[in-house]
């Protein structure tokens, strides 16, 4: 059977990765989702082992220990990682595998990995970025500032990818993943 490819899917906090992804989702189902474990807290309606894994910072720092993950990175105040054991599962069972992590998480497996398929999604503007984090409500106002300022040094490093997909418009910009998954299946 053919191995999958690995996807990398990047951006600021509030560029709508979650919401391009699933909506790919819900079209394809050679695709598999990489569950990432986290210290952060659930949001309401979130459920440990569907958005995440929600571990105590202990165990997340056991399986630093172990080196069970393909990468992993602290960002604003937490501990965000993906493991690498489901990963390899996945890709050797033939589906492309996506992870949707943030830059420096992204960086550590393009050198892991030079076969992954980098892509960046990027706001239309840091304005409408900051106008969609806020109106999301999942953050406080320093939680907001922080994924902002987050946000500006990410925004500097998408030149280092092979795609950038501009979310200025859902319907398109899944069209444009589309094409890049359709490029790369051949
Ligand atoms: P959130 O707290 O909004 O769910 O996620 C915060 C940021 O962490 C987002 O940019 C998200 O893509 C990123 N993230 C989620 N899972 C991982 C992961 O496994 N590794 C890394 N490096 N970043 C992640």
């Amino acid at each position: 059977m053919r191995k999958g490819s690995l996807y990398v899917f990047t951006g600021p906090s509030g560029a709508g990765k979650g919401t391009l992804l699933s909506r790919l989702r819900e079209q394809d189902d050679r695709l598999f989702y990489s569950i990432s474990a986290t210290t952060r807290a659930p949001r309401p309606g979130e459920t440990d082992g569907v958005q995440y894994y929600f571990l105590s910072k202990a165990d997340f720092e056991e399986k630093i220990a172990q080196n069970a993950f393909l990468e992993h990175a602290r960002y604003v105040d937490n501990y965000y990682g993906t493991l690498e054991a489901p990963v390899n599962e996945k890709l050797d069972e033939g589906y492309d595998v996506i992870l949707e992590i943030e830059v420096q998480g992204a960086m550590q497996v393009h050198k892991k990995r030079p076969d992954a398929v980098m892509v960046f999604i990027a706001p239309p503007s840091f304005e409408e970025l900051a106008a969609r984090l806020r109106g999301r409500g999942t953050e406080d106002e320093e939680k907001v500032r922080k994924r902002l300022e987050t946000a500006r040094e990410e925004l500097k490093q998408q030149d280092r990818f092979d795609y950038v997909v501009v979310n200025d418009e859902i319907d398109r910009a899944v069209d444009e993943i589309k094409g890049i998954f359709a490029a790369r299946r051949g």
